[in-house]
């Protein structure tokens, strides 16, 4: 097919920025590409020559492109460079420059969809010496051939600029439309800007069925070929391959312990939710091993130690892992936030060196795809199980997730503690019987960070109140307990006591406890033994210059008397630190 066609389609949808007029322009298109040129056409419409999950990159930059111009046209990279000042623009410059020289020489060839993309597909290839030059040919080969308007989006695709706003949500639409609409019975009137469809269940069914395969295959050139040749059965049976990322599980989001079990169930699994970044780990039958991103990146080569731990260590010929990559301080041993760690997945030279300096473990906590078999409709239980019996743990290396099959409330906050404690965000929630859903956002997994943790604190100090208050000590200074045993300031809390006895701990009781724990007394304000504990809850843990641990409590309220705690088991100081910055990650 000609290139020109596939221009004439991208000015068309230039035009518009209506979703549905984009959908229709493209499934119109798409009904006349050949089977042949539809893997193109896909790519190219996304504005790229290679799947997004394809680590090949094409390496143009603008002073290479000038430099191709001015070989194509014969105009000096001076002129060209002093007409993309002024079009701020290359894409544009390319167009203007190549009509002024079409004017001149007449010359013109056709130009295939095919040829545009095995060009810029062979610039990713070129390396060493004389790569300059080698790839200025085949920028200008494919310009002198160009049509003007050609030559505008040829410069866009290799630059890789094209920004002609065709999200997944509409190349999926225009699948459907374009090799379904006969069973559907779908009607598109551009005066409307409106469809109508004669069953919207069964279109629905469709488009769901276009999104599942696309979620497993990541390939819409893949779902679009089998869409056209094997019709909706081709597409219920296409299944995800080893060595292609597949999207995905992700998460929602709760802020209560009850909302998360509502939604996962009882009992659930809960996890340590860690802070590293998401790694799907392949095994193919040829034991290699290939890691992606969640932006399904291939990372492999930035990661070797990474798949070394899952060749060595993972049981298996054939699979699919999920987990969580994280950093470490080699000397300490501790977990280190993302950002410490986020330079590795980009990096291309000294990788070795970087897995010295910035070691990450593998915290394995699903399996997608098993000895030749998807296994996303096994229940998460199962998956876990079958996770347990295949991976070798070696701690700083790769490990299992650490869970915990709970019911009860208190125990999630327990092991949310030891999350927390051990450096991580908060926690997962899972529900035990769910299948893994790629690329959904679905409740079978809830991302619980922050808990609005109550802290244990010491008593330090009162104040004696006002009017019908002066009698007792009515607001009170609370403290946590650093790292050396010794009190630190928090802040001060008056709400939450009762004035009458009946309605609970009260302002008379608390002045009972504390009045015999006097040991400074300077007008209204006195100092005590820290003896009382009470549980705090509050809003927000701030940064806060006024108080020597240096944090403050938003809204703080008292809960109730720790009677079963003494002072030394107050909150820690290293703790409130760790709340604080779980909650800045929220
Ligand atoms: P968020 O990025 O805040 O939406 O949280 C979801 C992300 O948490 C996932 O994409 C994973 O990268 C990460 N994560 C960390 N620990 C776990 C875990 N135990 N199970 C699932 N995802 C996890």
């Amino acid at each position: 097919m000609d290139y020109s066609k596939l221009v004439d389609v991208y000015e068309q949808l230039n035009k518009t920025t209506k979703r549905l007029e984009k959908t229709h322009i493209i499934s119109e298109f798409l009904k006349d590409v050949s089977i042949d040129d539809t893997e193109h056409v896909m790519l190219l419409l996304e504005g790229r020559v290679f799947p997004s999950y394809d680590s090949r990159e094409i390496g143009v930059a603008s002073r290479l492109m000038l430099k191709s111009l001015s070989t194509a046209t014969g105009i000096s990279v001076d002129k060209i460079e002093n007409e993309w000042k002024k079009q701020g623009d290359l894409g544009l410059v390319a167009e203007i420059i190549v009509k002024t020289k079409k004017q001149e020489t007449l010359h013109s060839a056709k130009l295939t969809i095919k040829k545009v993309v095995d060009n810029i597909r062979k610039l990713a290839e070129l390396e060493g010496e004389g790569t300059v030059e080698r790839k200025t040919q085949l920028i200008a080969e494919l310009l002198t051939s160009a049509k003007p308007i050609e030559s505008k989006y040829i410069v866009k695709t290799i630059l890789g600029e094209m920004r002609i706003g065709v999200g997944e949500g509409v190349m999926r639409d225009a699948i459907v439309w374009a090799f379904f609409d006969k069973k559907i019975g779908i009607k598109y009137t551009q005066e409307m800007n409106d469809i109508e469809v004669e069953d919207r269940e069964i279109y629905n069914k469709y488009l769901d069925e276009v999104q599942r395969a696309y979620d497993v295959s990541n390939e819409f050139a893949e779902v679009a070929k089998t869409a056209r040749l094997k019709g909706i059965e081709g597409l219920k049976n296409m299944e995800m391959n080893v060595g292609i990322p597949i999207k995905v599980m992700l998460a929602l989001k709760a802020d209560t312990i009850e909302e998360a079990f509502e939604t996962v169930g009882k009992p659930a699994a809960v996890e340590f939710k860690y802070d590293g970044f998401r790694i799907q780990g392949h095994k193919d039958e040829k034991g290699n091993i290939r890691l992606f991103t969640r932006r399904l990146e291939d990372v492999t080569k930035q990661f070797p130690d990474v798949a070394e731990s899952v060749r060595r260590n993972v049981k298996g010929k054939i699979f699919i892992i999920d987990s969580e990559a994280v950093g470490y301080n080699r000397k300490t041993g501790r977990y280190m936030p993302f950002q410490n760690i986020s330079q590795r997945i980009k990096r291309k030279y000294d990788i070795d060196k970087m897995s010295v300096d910035f070691p990450v473990e593998l915290n394995v906590f699903d399996i997608i795809y098993y000895e030749g078999k998807s296994i996303i409709n096994e229940s998460f239980d199962k998956r876990r199980k079958l996770l347990e019996k295949i991976v070798r743990q070696e701690p700083k290396k790769i490990v299992l997730s650490r869970i915990k099959i709970v019911s009860e409330k208190k125990d999630v906050e327990k092991f949310f503690k030891d999350a927390v404690n051990a450096g991580n965000e908060g926690l997962m929630f899972k529900s035990l019987d769910s299948p893994y859903k790629p690329g959904a956002r679905v409740g079978y997994m809830i991302k619980f960070k922050h808990i609005m943790e109550t802290l244990d604190l010491a008593i330090v100090g009162a104040e004696w109140g006002e009017g019908k208050r002066s009698k007792w000590l009515s607001s009170y200074t609370i403290a946590c307990v650093d790292d050396n045993g010794n009190f630190v300031e928090v802040g001060r809390v008056s709400t939450g006591l009762k004035e009458k006895k009946e309605e609970g701990l009260s302002f008379e009781e608390m002045t009972k406890l504390l009045k015999p724990l006097i040991i400074n007394d300077k007008g209204k304000e006195v100092k005590v033994k820290p003896r009382v504990v009470i549980e705090v809850g509050y809003e927000e843990i701030q940064k806060s210059p006024t108080y020597e641990s240096g944090f403050a409590l938003r809204f703080p309220r008292v809960i109730g008397l720790r009677v079963e705690k003494g002072p030394n088991d107050a909150s820690t100081l290293d703790y409130i630190t760790k709340l604080y910055e779980s909650q800045k990650k929220s």
